[in-house]
């Protein structure tokens, strides 16, 4: 299988737009070379990044005019040469049961779709990472959408961005509201796209989410979803330092084959083993294992005992995704019995295992229903084989 990496696909870092760059999504160390380039003096440029960042992601300015601890001619030049973008809003909708779906438009024309959704405790925005996807997990509408590009930094947290903007969640000046109670207070990778197959972006990305000038969320309050790229996994714990989920969805090589296709270069065993040595495990920081609820197929009392089996030593919990139907998809959901009877065997294995309440459903916003409207090229039968062969 071919992934597609930052090294082999184009990625735009940044917008011009009238040939200004976008500081959004810069890390540290770009912004600075880009302010020291754009006439800002070495021995200054450091603190006008922490300066910028705190407008940028604390308050949510777009303007350069109201950045009040800048002297007005500074003010100025960086209007001149930079931007500070978000993704365009195409659509909004927002679901009975509150979850907000928010269609973006992207450099190229592109679209993505973000997901906002607010629960009793939390309220968590669920991130595209890629537009479509290079892999081909058969009960995932995603999966059937071409892969268009990897986003940009800017693009993913652009997201963040925009849903805090939709949200009015940008604080008064001198009130830092506690994390809390955050409207946006939880980040998921769980959107379009395969996170680690634009690790650096996505790293780049979450390291302003985590960063206390720039989003300011803690590392345990995101969470990246992967359906199993191996190699990548070391450097999640390493350079991003997040938690990690986990698209399991099968107990033997045979179903995860046909399910998640990548199994077929990276194994159950061998997922295992990079899980097994992902730093900071504990009860405390635990490995979400997903697991979609497919009728016949995994959701059997036997794979529930399989799966405690398989996962034994490992700080884990078990999120139990009740399958949502896409148009042409073919699976249907477990029963809500089998559901519970599997839940059952896990949770009295010792795990926990909540089910996910699909949310968001009448919008087309739960797991795996995320696909642009405009993007609706399917990939051919001959592509499928092809990465499915590897
Ligand atoms: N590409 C990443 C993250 C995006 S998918 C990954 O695969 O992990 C987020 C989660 O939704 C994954 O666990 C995925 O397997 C699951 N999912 C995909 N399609 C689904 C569907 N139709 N119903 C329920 N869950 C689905
Ligand atoms: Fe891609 Fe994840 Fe969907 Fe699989 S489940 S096709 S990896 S988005």
């Amino acid at each position: 299988m071919t992934a597609i990496t930052p090294d082999n696909i184009t990625v735009p870092r940044k917008l011009p737009e009238g040939g200004r760059i976008n500081l959004v999504g810069l890390t540290r160390d770009q912004m600075r070379e880009a302010l020291i380039a754009a006439g800002t003096p070495e021995r200054q440029a450091g603190m006008r990044v922490g300066q910028l960042w705190q407008w940028i992601y604390q308050k949510g300015v777009t303007d350069f005019s109201v950045m009040t601890n800048l002297a007005k001619d500074y003010r100025a030049l960086l209007a001149e040469k930079f931007t500070i973008a978000r993704p365009e809003i195409v659509t909004r909708q927002v679901s009975s049961d509150g979850t907000r779906k928010y269609l973006l438009r992207i450099q190229g024309g592109h679209e993505v779709e973000t997901v906002y959704i607010p629960e009793e405790d939390r309220g968590t925005l669920c991130i595209s990472s890629q537009v479509g996807c290079t892999l081909t997990c058969s009960f995932c509408h995603t999966g059937t959408q071409k892969l268009v590009r990897n986003l940009t930094p800017a693009e993913i947290v652009g997201q963040i961005l925009v849903a805090r903007d939709d949200l009015g969640e940008w604080p008064k000046p001198g009130r830092h509201p506690k994390i809390e109670t955050r409207l946006l207070s939880n980040i998921v990778l769980m959107g379009m796209g395969e996170p680690l197959y634009n690790f650096e972006n996505v790293r780049d990305a979450m390291k302003i989410a985590m960063d206390a000038e720039g989003i300011s969320l803690s590392r345990r309050r995101i969470t990246l979803s992967t359906s199993g790229v191996v190699p990548e996994i070391p450097r999640t714990g390493a350079e991003i330092g997040c938690m990690l989920a986990i698209s399991f969805h099968a107990t033997t090589d045979e179903v995860r084959d046909r399910l998640v296709p990548i199994n077929k270069r990276w194994n159950i065993e061998a997922l295992l083993n990079a899980l097994r040595a992902y730093p900071k495990l504990s009860n405390s920081e635990r490995i979400t294992f997903e697991y979609v609820m497919l009728k016949g197929i995994n959701d059997s009392d036997e794979d529930a005992r399989r799966l405690v089996q398989l996962i034994k030593g490992i700080p884990a919990k078990i999120n139990l995704i009740p399958f949502n139907e896409w148009p042409g998809a073919p699976y249907e959901r477990s029963s809500n019995n089998r559901i519970r009877a599997f839940a059952d065997i896990i949770y009295k294995a010792g795990y926990a295992s909540p089910i996910r309440t699909p949310r968001g459903e009448d919008i087309m916003a739960a797991c795996g229903q995320l696909k642009s409207a405009t993007e609706r090229a399917r990939k051919s039968r001959a592509q499928i084989e092809a990465e499915i062969r590897g």
